[in-house]
Protein backbone atom coordinates (compact mmCIF):
# COMPACT_ATOMS: atom_id res chain seq x y z
CA UNK A 1 0.00 0.00 0.00
CA UNK A 2 1.20 3.36 -0.83
CA UNK A 3 -0.11 6.98 -0.55
CA UNK A 4 -0.04 7.03 -4.19
CA UNK A 5 -3.27 4.06 -4.08
CA UNK A 6 -4.98 5.93 -1.80
CA UNK A 7 -5.96 8.78 -3.90
CA UNK A 8 -3.68 11.66 -2.82
CA UNK A 9 -2.42 13.98 -5.05
CA UNK A 10 0.99 15.07 -6.28
CA UNK A 11 1.47 17.63 -4.33
CA UNK A 12 0.44 16.16 -1.18
CA UNK A 13 2.75 13.15 -1.95
CA UNK A 14 5.67 15.69 -2.60
CA UNK A 15 4.99 16.76 0.76
CA UNK A 16 4.98 13.21 2.42
CA UNK A 17 8.08 12.51 0.45
CA UNK A 18 10.14 15.37 1.81
CA UNK A 19 8.99 14.29 5.40
CA UNK A 20 10.04 10.97 4.86
CA UNK A 21 6.59 8.61 5.21
CA UNK A 22 6.96 5.69 2.68
CA UNK A 23 4.37 3.72 3.30
CA UNK A 24 0.85 4.67 5.31
CA UNK A 25 -0.04 3.76 8.33
CA UNK A 26 -2.94 1.18 9.55
CA UNK A 27 -5.09 4.24 10.41
CA UNK A 28 -4.32 6.58 7.35
CA UNK A 29 -4.88 3.86 5.01
CA UNK A 30 -8.42 3.38 6.20
CA UNK A 31 -8.95 6.69 7.07
CA UNK A 32 -7.65 8.49 3.96
CA UNK A 33 -10.47 6.55 1.28
CA UNK A 34 -13.30 7.26 3.10
CA UNK A 35 -12.25 10.49 4.38
CA UNK A 36 -11.91 11.34 0.51
CA UNK A 37 -15.14 9.87 -0.14
CA UNK A 38 -16.73 12.03 2.19
CA UNK A 39 -17.81 9.77 4.69
CA UNK A 40 -18.18 10.82 8.55
CA UNK A 41 -15.45 8.90 10.70
CA UNK A 42 -15.47 7.60 14.05
CA UNK A 43 -12.30 6.35 14.86
CA UNK A 44 -10.61 4.71 17.76
CA UNK A 45 -7.03 5.86 17.44
CA UNK A 46 -4.11 6.86 19.87
CA UNK A 47 -1.46 9.32 19.64
CA UNK A 48 1.50 7.96 17.80
CA UNK A 49 -0.58 6.28 15.05
CA UNK A 50 -0.24 8.97 13.05
CA UNK A 51 -3.99 9.62 13.23
CA UNK A 52 -3.04 13.61 12.56
CA UNK A 53 -2.15 12.79 8.68
CA UNK A 54 -4.79 10.37 8.85
CA UNK A 55 -7.67 13.08 9.32
CA UNK A 56 -5.54 15.89 7.41
CA UNK A 57 -3.87 14.51 4.47
CA UNK A 58 -7.63 13.39 3.10
CA UNK A 59 -9.33 16.78 4.12
CA UNK A 60 -6.77 19.06 2.84
CA UNK A 61 -7.36 17.24 -0.61
CA UNK A 62 -10.93 17.86 -0.47
CA UNK A 63 -10.39 21.72 0.81
CA UNK A 64 -7.98 22.18 -2.64
CA UNK A 65 -10.56 20.17 -5.25
CA UNK A 66 -13.60 21.13 -3.95
CA UNK A 67 -15.71 24.31 -2.46
CA UNK A 68 -15.26 28.24 -3.15
CA UNK A 69 -12.59 30.48 -2.09
CA UNK A 70 -12.52 31.47 1.50
CA UNK A 71 -14.45 34.36 2.66
CA UNK A 72 -13.47 36.79 4.97
CA UNK A 73 -13.46 36.01 8.52
CA UNK A 74 -14.88 32.35 7.74
CA UNK A 75 -13.51 29.04 7.70
CA UNK A 76 -13.65 25.74 5.51
CA UNK A 77 -12.45 23.30 7.85
CA UNK A 78 -11.96 23.27 11.29
CA UNK A 79 -10.29 20.90 13.94
CA UNK A 80 -10.87 20.91 17.60
CA UNK A 81 -7.97 20.03 19.89
CA UNK A 82 -8.20 19.81 24.01
CA UNK A 83 -5.14 22.18 24.52
CA UNK A 84 -2.77 24.45 22.73
CA UNK A 85 0.20 22.13 22.58
CA UNK A 86 -2.10 19.99 20.70
CA UNK A 87 -3.25 22.22 18.74
CA UNK A 88 0.10 23.88 17.72
CA UNK A 89 1.56 20.26 16.82
CA UNK A 90 -1.30 19.40 14.77
CA UNK A 91 -1.41 23.21 12.88
CA UNK A 92 2.65 21.76 12.49
CA UNK A 93 1.90 19.06 11.22
CA UNK A 94 -1.02 20.22 8.62
CA UNK A 95 1.17 23.49 7.87
CA UNK A 96 4.19 20.71 6.52
CA UNK A 97 1.47 18.82 4.68
CA UNK A 98 -0.52 21.42 2.80
CA UNK A 99 2.93 23.11 1.73
CA UNK A 100 2.41 22.64 -1.82
CA UNK A 101 -0.85 23.74 -1.77
CA UNK A 102 -2.55 27.10 -1.89
CA UNK A 103 -4.42 26.72 1.26
CA UNK A 104 -4.65 28.71 3.70
CA UNK A 105 -4.25 27.81 8.12
CA UNK A 106 -3.95 29.38 11.16
CA UNK A 107 -4.25 27.93 15.17
CA UNK A 108 -6.12 29.61 17.81
CA UNK A 109 -6.43 28.86 21.69
CA UNK A 110 -6.78 30.58 24.55
CA UNK A 111 -4.01 31.66 27.12
CA UNK A 112 -2.62 34.57 24.58
CA UNK A 113 -4.41 37.73 23.51
CA UNK A 114 -7.06 37.15 21.16
CA UNK A 115 -6.51 40.59 18.96
CA UNK A 116 -3.37 39.07 16.61
CA UNK A 117 -6.25 36.14 15.97
CA UNK A 118 -9.08 38.48 15.10
CA UNK A 119 -6.55 40.55 13.23
CA UNK A 120 -5.48 37.01 11.27
CA UNK A 121 -8.94 35.54 10.77
CA UNK A 122 -10.31 38.92 9.06
CA UNK A 123 -9.44 37.26 5.57
CA UNK A 124 -10.62 33.90 6.23
CA UNK A 125 -8.89 30.87 6.90
CA UNK A 126 -9.27 27.54 4.63
CA UNK A 127 -8.56 25.66 7.52
CA UNK A 128 -8.27 26.00 11.53
CA UNK A 129 -6.86 24.14 14.31
CA UNK A 130 -8.74 25.53 17.66
CA UNK A 131 -9.26 24.65 21.35
CA UNK A 132 -13.09 25.25 22.31
CA UNK A 133 -13.02 28.22 24.40
CA UNK A 134 -10.94 30.47 22.70
CA UNK A 135 -13.25 29.58 19.41
CA UNK A 136 -16.00 30.28 20.82
CA UNK A 137 -14.84 33.70 22.04
CA UNK A 138 -13.69 34.53 18.36
CA UNK A 139 -16.96 33.47 17.24
CA UNK A 140 -19.01 35.81 19.86
CA UNK A 141 -17.00 38.61 18.60
CA UNK A 142 -18.02 37.81 15.15
CA UNK A 143 -14.49 37.13 14.15
CA UNK A 144 -15.13 34.10 12.90
CA UNK A 145 -18.46 32.79 10.52
CA UNK A 146 -19.16 28.92 10.16
CA UNK A 147 -21.96 28.94 7.18
CA UNK A 148 -18.37 27.87 4.66
CA UNK A 149 -17.81 25.28 7.13
CA UNK A 150 -17.62 21.75 5.36
CA UNK A 151 -15.71 19.37 7.58
CA UNK A 152 -15.46 19.13 11.65
CA UNK A 153 -12.83 17.30 12.97
CA UNK A 154 -12.67 16.79 16.83
CA UNK A 155 -9.02 15.45 17.37
CA UNK A 156 -8.67 13.38 21.00
CA UNK A 157 -12.57 13.64 21.74
CA UNK A 158 -12.47 11.97 24.98
CA UNK A 159 -9.39 14.45 26.41
CA UNK A 160 -12.17 17.73 25.01
CA UNK A 161 -14.67 16.03 27.71
CA UNK A 162 -12.59 14.96 30.44
CA UNK A 163 -10.68 18.57 30.10
CA UNK A 164 -14.55 19.72 30.78
CA UNK A 165 -15.31 21.30 27.42
CA UNK A 166 -18.77 19.34 26.84
CA UNK A 167 -20.58 22.56 27.37
CA UNK A 168 -17.93 24.75 24.65
CA UNK A 169 -18.99 22.10 21.95
CA UNK A 170 -22.44 21.52 22.55
CA UNK A 171 -22.69 25.96 21.50
CA UNK A 172 -20.03 25.46 18.57
CA UNK A 173 -22.28 22.39 17.43
CA UNK A 174 -25.34 24.89 17.51
CA UNK A 175 -23.74 27.30 15.35
CA UNK A 176 -22.14 25.12 12.89
CA UNK A 177 -24.11 24.44 9.57
CA UNK A 178 -25.90 20.76 9.38
CA UNK A 179 -24.73 19.71 6.25
CA UNK A 180 -21.29 19.25 6.71
CA UNK A 181 -18.51 16.27 7.33
CA UNK A 182 -17.72 15.24 10.85
CA UNK A 183 -14.43 13.13 11.60
CA UNK A 184 -14.23 11.82 15.15
CA UNK A 185 -10.80 11.11 16.59
CA UNK A 186 -10.54 9.16 20.30
CA UNK A 187 -8.50 7.35 22.24
CA UNK A 188 -11.01 5.20 24.07
CA UNK A 189 -15.01 5.21 23.48
CA UNK A 190 -16.64 5.83 27.03
CA UNK A 191 -20.83 6.17 26.93
CA UNK A 192 -20.04 9.73 26.95
CA UNK A 193 -18.46 9.82 23.48
CA UNK A 194 -20.54 7.79 22.25
CA UNK A 195 -23.33 10.05 22.86
CA UNK A 196 -21.57 12.91 21.43
CA UNK A 197 -20.74 10.62 18.36
CA UNK A 198 -24.43 9.88 18.15
CA UNK A 199 -25.71 13.79 17.82
CA UNK A 200 -22.80 15.15 15.70
CA UNK A 201 -21.86 11.88 13.19
CA UNK A 202 -24.06 11.41 9.99
CA UNK A 203 -23.82 7.53 9.53
CA UNK A 204 -19.88 7.45 10.35
CA UNK A 205 -17.37 4.61 9.44
CA UNK A 206 -15.97 3.10 12.37
CA UNK A 207 -12.32 2.43 12.34
CA UNK A 208 -10.26 1.03 15.66
CA UNK A 209 -6.63 0.43 15.22
CA UNK A 210 -5.98 -0.20 18.64
CA UNK A 211 -8.39 -2.52 20.53
CA UNK A 212 -10.26 -0.77 22.25
CA UNK A 213 -9.34 1.01 25.76
CA UNK A 214 -6.29 -0.93 25.78
CA UNK A 215 -2.60 0.05 26.34
CA UNK A 216 0.20 0.06 23.62
CA UNK A 217 1.58 -3.45 23.82
CA UNK A 218 5.36 -2.18 22.61
CA UNK A 219 5.36 -0.82 26.56
CA UNK A 220 6.59 -2.59 29.37
CA UNK A 221 5.07 -1.04 31.91
CA UNK A 222 5.54 -2.02 35.99
CA UNK A 223 4.80 -0.49 39.31
CA UNK A 224 7.23 0.00 41.56
CA UNK A 225 5.21 0.07 45.48
CA UNK A 226 6.47 2.69 47.64
CA UNK A 227 5.35 4.56 50.72
CA UNK A 228 4.27 8.21 50.11
CA UNK A 229 6.39 10.34 51.54
CA UNK A 230 9.25 8.10 49.88
CA UNK A 231 8.51 9.03 46.67
CA UNK A 232 10.92 11.75 45.42
CA UNK A 233 14.11 9.79 47.25
CA UNK A 234 12.94 6.79 45.12
CA UNK A 235 12.84 8.89 41.98
CA UNK A 236 16.11 9.90 42.63
CA UNK A 237 17.20 6.70 43.50
CA UNK A 238 16.05 4.98 40.18
CA UNK A 239 17.41 8.02 37.65
CA UNK A 240 20.91 7.40 39.21
CA UNK A 241 20.70 3.59 39.25
CA UNK A 242 19.15 3.29 35.55
CA UNK A 243 21.14 6.00 34.46
CA UNK A 244 17.94 7.59 33.05
CA UNK A 245 18.95 10.24 30.04
CA UNK A 246 15.43 11.38 28.50
CA UNK A 247 12.54 11.10 30.90
CA UNK A 248 9.09 12.29 31.27
CA UNK A 249 8.01 12.49 34.32
CA UNK A 250 3.87 12.79 34.96
CA UNK A 251 2.95 14.23 38.68
CA UNK A 252 -0.63 15.07 39.64
CA UNK A 253 -0.79 18.85 40.88
CA UNK A 254 1.27 21.70 39.50
CA UNK A 255 2.88 21.82 43.31
CA UNK A 256 3.66 18.45 42.59
CA UNK A 257 5.83 19.49 39.53
CA UNK A 258 7.32 22.78 41.10
CA UNK A 259 8.24 20.52 44.03
CA UNK A 260 10.04 17.44 42.08
CA UNK A 261 11.69 19.85 39.66
CA UNK A 262 13.00 21.97 42.50
CA UNK A 263 13.94 19.29 44.46
CA UNK A 264 15.97 17.76 40.94
CA UNK A 265 17.58 21.11 40.17
CA UNK A 266 19.06 21.23 43.56
CA UNK A 267 20.80 18.12 42.78
CA UNK A 268 22.20 19.81 39.48
CA UNK A 269 20.02 17.84 37.31
CA UNK A 270 18.70 19.30 33.83
CA UNK A 271 15.33 19.62 35.13
CA UNK A 272 12.29 21.50 34.07
CA UNK A 273 7.92 21.45 34.46
CA UNK A 274 5.07 22.31 32.54
CA UNK A 275 1.95 23.23 34.13
CA UNK A 276 -1.26 25.49 33.64
CA UNK A 277 0.43 28.07 35.54
CA UNK A 278 2.64 28.73 33.72
CA UNK A 279 2.82 30.87 30.36
CA UNK A 280 2.56 29.26 26.81
CA UNK A 281 5.97 30.80 25.56
CA UNK A 282 7.62 29.10 28.86
CA UNK A 283 5.91 25.75 28.29
CA UNK A 284 6.67 25.47 24.73
CA UNK A 285 10.53 26.72 25.41
CA UNK A 286 10.55 23.39 28.11
CA UNK A 287 9.25 21.30 25.37
CA UNK A 288 11.56 22.18 22.46
CA UNK A 289 14.17 21.54 25.09
CA UNK A 290 12.96 18.48 25.74
CA UNK A 291 12.80 17.53 22.95
CA UNK A 292 16.30 18.54 21.67
CA UNK A 293 17.42 16.83 24.91
CA UNK A 294 18.72 20.04 26.26
CA UNK A 295 16.48 18.83 29.20
CA UNK A 296 17.16 15.34 30.57
CA UNK A 297 13.68 15.24 32.73
CA UNK A 298 10.54 16.60 32.20
CA UNK A 299 7.70 17.19 34.73
CA UNK A 300 4.41 17.51 33.98
CA UNK A 301 0.74 16.98 34.47
CA UNK A 302 -1.55 15.89 31.93
CA UNK A 303 -2.97 19.16 30.84
CA UNK A 304 -0.23 20.44 29.70
CA UNK A 305 1.45 17.04 28.08
CA UNK A 306 -1.58 16.47 26.43
CA UNK A 307 -0.91 15.67 22.30
CA UNK A 308 2.98 15.69 23.15
CA UNK A 309 4.98 14.54 20.36
CA UNK A 310 8.47 12.88 20.94
CA UNK A 311 10.03 10.87 18.60
CA UNK A 312 11.47 7.44 20.47
CA UNK A 313 10.61 8.45 23.90
CA UNK A 314 12.58 5.51 26.00
CA UNK A 315 10.95 6.19 29.38
CA UNK A 316 7.84 7.50 31.06
CA UNK A 317 7.78 7.65 34.45
CA UNK A 318 4.12 8.08 36.74
CA UNK A 319 5.62 10.00 39.82
CA UNK A 320 1.30 9.87 40.38
CA UNK A 321 -1.15 7.99 38.95
CA UNK A 322 -3.78 9.44 37.18
CA UNK A 323 -6.64 10.55 38.86
CA UNK A 324 -8.67 9.28 35.69
CA UNK A 325 -7.36 6.38 34.65
CA UNK A 326 -7.42 7.08 30.46
CA UNK A 327 -4.78 9.50 31.19
CA UNK A 328 -2.92 6.37 31.92
CA UNK A 329 -3.09 5.05 28.65
CA UNK A 330 -2.43 8.90 27.19
CA UNK A 331 0.82 9.05 29.25
CA UNK A 332 1.92 5.97 28.28
CA UNK A 333 1.04 6.61 24.90
CA UNK A 334 4.44 8.89 24.98
CA UNK A 335 6.72 6.20 24.75
CA UNK A 336 6.74 2.30 22.40
CA UNK A 337 5.96 4.47 19.32
CA UNK A 338 6.01 2.94 15.67
CA UNK A 339 7.07 -0.33 16.70
CA UNK A 340 10.16 0.83 18.82
CA UNK A 341 9.48 -0.44 22.68
CA UNK A 342 9.24 1.72 25.74
CA UNK A 343 9.23 1.83 28.92
CA UNK A 344 6.37 2.84 31.87
CA UNK A 345 7.35 3.09 35.60
CA UNK A 346 4.67 3.89 38.30
CA UNK A 347 5.64 5.10 41.41
CA UNK A 348 2.73 3.57 43.86
CA UNK A 349 1.41 4.29 47.15
CA UNK A 350 -0.87 2.92 49.40
CA UNK A 351 -3.36 5.81 48.81
CA UNK A 352 -3.10 5.15 44.82
CA UNK A 353 -4.70 1.57 44.94
CA UNK A 354 -8.10 2.34 43.62
CA UNK A 355 -6.22 4.35 40.93
CA UNK A 356 -4.24 1.75 40.22
CA UNK A 357 -7.42 -0.53 40.47
CA UNK A 358 -9.07 0.77 38.00
CA UNK A 359 -6.28 1.27 35.04
CA UNK A 360 -5.73 -2.55 35.65
CA UNK A 361 -9.69 -2.48 34.40
CA UNK A 362 -9.02 -0.24 31.89
CA UNK A 363 -6.15 -1.88 29.91
CA UNK A 364 -7.59 -5.29 30.88
CA UNK A 365 -4.09 -6.11 32.65
CA UNK A 366 -2.22 -6.49 36.02
CA UNK A 367 0.73 -4.68 36.22
CA UNK A 368 3.75 -6.42 37.16
CA UNK A 369 4.74 -5.29 40.97
CA UNK A 370 8.29 -4.68 42.09
CA UNK A 371 9.98 -3.81 45.29
CA UNK A 372 13.22 -1.49 45.16
CA UNK A 373 15.69 -2.82 47.99
CA UNK A 374 15.66 -0.40 51.05
CA UNK A 375 12.15 1.31 49.74
CA UNK A 376 10.09 -1.23 50.80
CA UNK A 377 6.79 0.56 51.67
CA UNK A 378 5.74 0.52 55.41
CA UNK A 379 1.79 1.16 54.01
CA UNK A 380 1.50 -1.96 52.09
CA UNK A 381 -0.68 -1.43 48.98
CA UNK A 382 -3.47 -3.51 49.03
CA UNK A 383 -3.18 -6.29 45.85
CA UNK A 384 -5.34 -5.48 42.69
CA UNK A 385 -5.93 -6.93 39.45
CA UNK A 386 -8.12 -6.44 36.35
CA UNK A 387 -11.05 -7.40 37.41
CA UNK A 388 -11.14 -4.10 39.47
CA UNK A 389 -10.70 -5.88 42.44
CA UNK A 390 -9.13 -4.70 45.22
CA UNK A 391 -7.75 -7.51 47.74
CA UNK A 392 -7.55 -6.15 51.32
CA UNK A 393 -4.74 -8.87 53.39
CA UNK A 394 -6.27 -11.71 54.79
CA UNK A 395 -6.55 -10.98 58.12
CA UNK A 396 -7.10 -13.56 61.45
CA UNK A 397 -10.82 -14.43 61.36
CA UNK A 398 -12.50 -12.95 64.09
CA UNK A 399 -16.04 -13.96 66.26
CA UNK A 400 -18.56 -13.21 63.72
CA UNK A 401 -21.05 -10.16 63.97
CA UNK A 402 -24.35 -10.15 65.27
CA UNK A 403 -25.69 -7.11 63.80
CA UNK A 404 -25.56 -6.17 59.77
CA UNK A 405 -22.76 -3.57 59.61
CA UNK A 406 -20.76 -5.55 58.38
CA UNK A 407 -17.25 -4.25 56.81
CA UNK A 408 -17.83 -2.80 52.78
CA UNK A 409 -15.39 -3.61 50.76
CA UNK A 410 -13.30 -1.27 49.32
CA UNK A 411 -15.32 -1.33 45.69
CA UNK A 412 -14.06 -0.45 42.35
CA UNK A 413 -14.88 2.55 39.54
CA UNK A 414 -17.47 2.26 37.35
CA UNK A 415 -17.60 4.15 33.96
CA UNK A 416 -19.42 6.80 35.36
CA UNK A 417 -17.23 7.65 38.08
CA UNK A 418 -19.50 6.27 40.96
CA UNK A 419 -16.99 3.86 43.40
CA UNK A 420 -19.31 1.12 44.73
CA UNK A 421 -18.47 1.54 47.84
CA UNK A 422 -16.61 5.13 49.62
CA UNK A 423 -12.90 5.00 49.83
CA UNK A 424 -11.58 7.92 51.66
CA UNK A 425 -8.95 9.26 50.31
CA UNK A 426 -9.08 9.22 46.61
CA UNK A 427 -12.66 10.41 44.99
CA UNK A 428 -12.74 9.91 40.71
CA UNK A 429 -13.86 12.64 39.19
CA UNK A 430 -15.77 11.71 35.95
CA UNK A 431 -17.94 14.17 34.62
CA UNK A 432 -20.80 12.59 32.47
CA UNK A 433 -21.59 15.79 30.00
CA UNK A 434 -24.63 16.80 28.74
CA UNK A 435 -25.54 18.18 25.54
CA UNK A 436 -28.54 20.47 24.95
CA UNK A 437 -28.45 20.39 21.45
CA UNK A 438 -31.55 19.49 20.34
CA UNK A 439 -32.64 16.26 18.08
CA UNK A 440 -29.76 15.32 15.51
CA UNK A 441 -30.53 16.92 11.98
CA UNK A 442 -28.82 14.56 9.43
CA UNK A 443 -27.60 15.82 6.13
CA UNK A 444 -29.78 15.81 3.36
P1 LIG B 1 0.23 11.11 15.38
O1 LIG B 1 -0.35 9.80 15.82
O2 LIG B 1 -0.61 11.76 14.36
O3 LIG B 1 0.53 11.99 16.56
O4 LIG B 1 1.64 10.81 14.64
C1 LIG B 1 2.74 10.27 15.30
C2 LIG B 1 4.04 10.48 14.56
O5 LIG B 1 4.13 9.62 13.43
C3 LIG B 1 4.27 11.89 14.03
O6 LIG B 1 5.59 12.27 14.37
C4 LIG B 1 4.14 11.76 12.52
O7 LIG B 1 4.97 12.70 11.86
C5 LIG B 1 4.59 10.34 12.27
N1 LIG B 1 3.94 9.71 11.11
C6 LIG B 1 2.63 9.75 10.80
N2 LIG B 1 2.36 9.00 9.71
C7 LIG B 1 3.53 8.47 9.31
C8 LIG B 1 3.91 7.59 8.23
N3 LIG B 1 3.01 7.13 7.37
N4 LIG B 1 5.21 7.25 8.13
C9 LIG B 1 6.10 7.72 9.02
N5 LIG B 1 5.82 8.55 10.06
C10 LIG B 1 4.55 8.90 10.21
Amino acid sequence: MTFATLGLIEPLLRALETLGYQTPTPVQTQAIPAVLAGRDLMAAAQTGTGKTAGFALPLLQLLTMEGPKVNANSVRALILVPTRELAEQVHEAVRQYAENLPLSTYAVYGGVSINPQMMKLRKGVDLLVATPGRLLDLFRQNALKFNQLQTLVLDEADRMLDLGFSEELGNIYKALPKKRQTLLFSATFSDAIRMLAGQMLNDPLSIEVSPRNVAATTVKQWVVTVDKKRKPELFIHLMRKGKWKQVLVFAKTRNGVDALVEKLQGLGVNADGIHGDKPQATRQRALDRFKASEVQILVATDVAARGLDIEDLPLVVNFDLPIVAEDYIHRIGRTGRAGATGQAISLVCADEVNQLSAIEMLTRQTLTRQMEPDFEPEHRVPDTDASGQVIKKPKKPKKPKTSGGGKRNLGKWVESGEASAPEPSIKPVRKVPVFNTGPRKRKP
